[in-house]
Order: C-alpha cells, then sequence, then structure tokens
C-alpha cells in the first residue's frame, strides 16, 4: 500500500477538519443544495492536486467525469491566478488546464464506463512527472436520480451506484488518488430522497465513500462544511470562503 496523500483545500479549516488534507485511496463525498459550492470546491481541487507537495498539492493530473456540463475553464484561470498571488509566483493557467482533462458523461451507463477509461488515462500517465492523482465525478448521482424513477428501479439503481463506487475505490487505490463525487440533496425532505441532511443514497454510499462533507452556504460567500460519520475523524465543521480567487479560510 503507498502512503496516503492529503491535498490541501485552500482553507486551513477545511485541511484540519480533514486530518490535513482529502486524502488519497478514499472517496469524499460532498453533497448539499444547488448552489452550495460542490462544484466550486471541486474545481479548486482540481486546480491544487497540480501543486508541488510542499504547496499542499500531490504534483498530479487531474480528470473530471463531468455530469451536467458545468466545468468552466475560466474558473480554473481565476483559482490559478489566485494561486499566483497566494504563493507569490506567476503560475500559467494553461498549463493547468492543459492538466485537467475532462470527459462528459451523456447517462448512467456513459458515466461508468467512463471510469475505464480514465484507468486507461491513468495508465499512460502513470510513469510521466504528472501521474493521474485526482479523479472528480460531478455529479455522482444527477443522471441515476433522473433515469431511475420510482420504488421498482431502486434496487438496480443501488447496484448500479455500488459497482461504480467500486471502481472508483480501486482506482484511488491503484493510482494513490483522490476521489471525489458530488451528490445534491434537497432542501426539503423528499419522498424519495429521504432525509435533507442525509446523502441521496445514504445506506448505499455509505459502504463506500470514507468522508462524507455537507456542505452549506452561510453569510455571503463563506460556506460550512460538515464531517458527517467519519470512521476514523472526529465530527466537526470548518468555515471556507468562496471568492473569485477560489476556496479560502
Ligand atoms: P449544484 O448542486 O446545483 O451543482 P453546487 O453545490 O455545485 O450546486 P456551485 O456551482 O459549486 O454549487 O456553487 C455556485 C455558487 O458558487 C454561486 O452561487 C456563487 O455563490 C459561487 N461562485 C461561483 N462562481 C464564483 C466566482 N467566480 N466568484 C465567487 N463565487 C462564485
Ligand atoms: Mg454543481
Amino acid at each position: 500500500r503507498m502512503e496516503v496523500g492529503k491535498l490541501h483545500t485552500g482553507c486551513e479549516e477545511f485541511d484540519e477538519l480533514m486530518g490535513g488534507g482529502i486524502e488519497t485511496q478514499s472517496i469524499t463525498e460532498m453533497y448539499g443544495e444547488f448552489g452550495s459550492g460542490k462544484t466550486q470546491i471541486a474545481h479548486q481541487l482540481a486546480v491544487n492536486t497540480q501543486l508541488p507537495k510542499e504547496m499542499g498539492g500531490l504534483d498530479g493530473s487531474v480528470i473530471i467525469i463531468d455530469t451536467e456540463n458545468t466545468f468552466r475553464p475560466e474558473r480554473i484561470e481565476q483559482m490559478v491566478a489566485g494561486l499566483s498571488q497566494k504563493f507569490e509566483q506567476d503560475f500559467d493557467p494553461a498549463e493547468f488546464l492543459k492538466n485537467i482533462h475532462v470527459a462528459r458523461a451523456y447517462n448512467s451507463n456513459h458515466q461508468i464506463l467512463l471510469v475505464d477509461a480514465a484507468m486507461e488515462m491513468a495508465n499512460k500517465l502513470k510513469n510521466t512527472d504528472k501521474p493521474v492523482r485526482l479523479v472528480i465525478v460531478d455529479s455522482l448521482t444527477a443522471h441515476f436520480r433522473a433515469e431511475y424513477v420510482g420504488r421498482g428501479t431502486l434496487a438496480d439503481r443501488q447496484q448500479k451506484l455500488n459497482k461504480h463506487l467500486h471502481d472508483l475505490q480501486r482506482f484511488g487505490d491503484l493510482n494513490n488518488a483522490s476521489v471525489i463525487v458530488t451528490n445534491q440533496v434537497m432542501s426539503k425532505p423528499d419522498a424519495f430522497f429521504g432525509d435533507p441532511t442525509r446523502p441521496i443514497g445514504g445506506h448505499i454510499l455509505g459502504h463506500t465513500a470514507t468522508f462524507r462533507l455537507y456542505i452549506r452556504k452561510s453569510k455571503g460567500d463563506k460556506r460550512i462544511v460538515k464531517l458527517v460519520d467519519s470512521p476514523c475523524l472526529p465530527d466537526g465543521e470548518a468555515v471556507a470562503c468562496i471568492t473569485t480567487d477560489g476556496l479560502c479560510d
């Protein structure tokens, strides 16, 4: 087993909450309402992963499985500009964009297949100076939610999601990579998805997602990040800010 890496988020409290950062060889699930900041944090992690280890990165490249067409290159550029300020260095946004490989997933089956494609790409990059160290699935659940509607389809949906998560866990293990998945929850209790403070398919993800983060909006650009039911860390909360420059204290 390779040594577990810790990816810095850009927010110290958030890193501390996670025991030093987002771990490699684990799945970290971010769940929360629309607009809570899941995609923003994912963009920030796609940038930070590329930093050298001394700067809190994993010195690696990134694969994003984008199911909602919410990847924004301009946002990456803004965040890289933010890092250039923070570290007083001239980071090249084009370099960062080059090391983020985005694949659109058109439906849940395609989404599952893209993990195989990700594995192929990771194998190709394995012995380069930028091996894949982060895979993001944003959103993990949107296609599943749209396609599997109604009670009769629930078992099938769970089985598919389970397989998908196991593939992702394997990807993380084999590549010493972090795995980030997002999961939208409703503000109001929903007959299908249940308690809003629990992730969709709580029990399904429960077996696999090692870290679960509940993200919610607070005043202004503040976000509350809550660590829920971690097997190895105390439950707790951190305050993070989402600004034009990216995630910060
Ligand atoms: P969904 O469940 O709908 O996918 P989400 O949790 O992914 O939602 P995000 O898209 O990450 O939500 O968050 C959107 C919010 O991020 C915006 O409402 C705004 O507050 C903030 N945001 C987006 N872009 C910027 C920016 N350039 N500068 C500052 N804040 C921004
Ligand atoms: Mg989003």
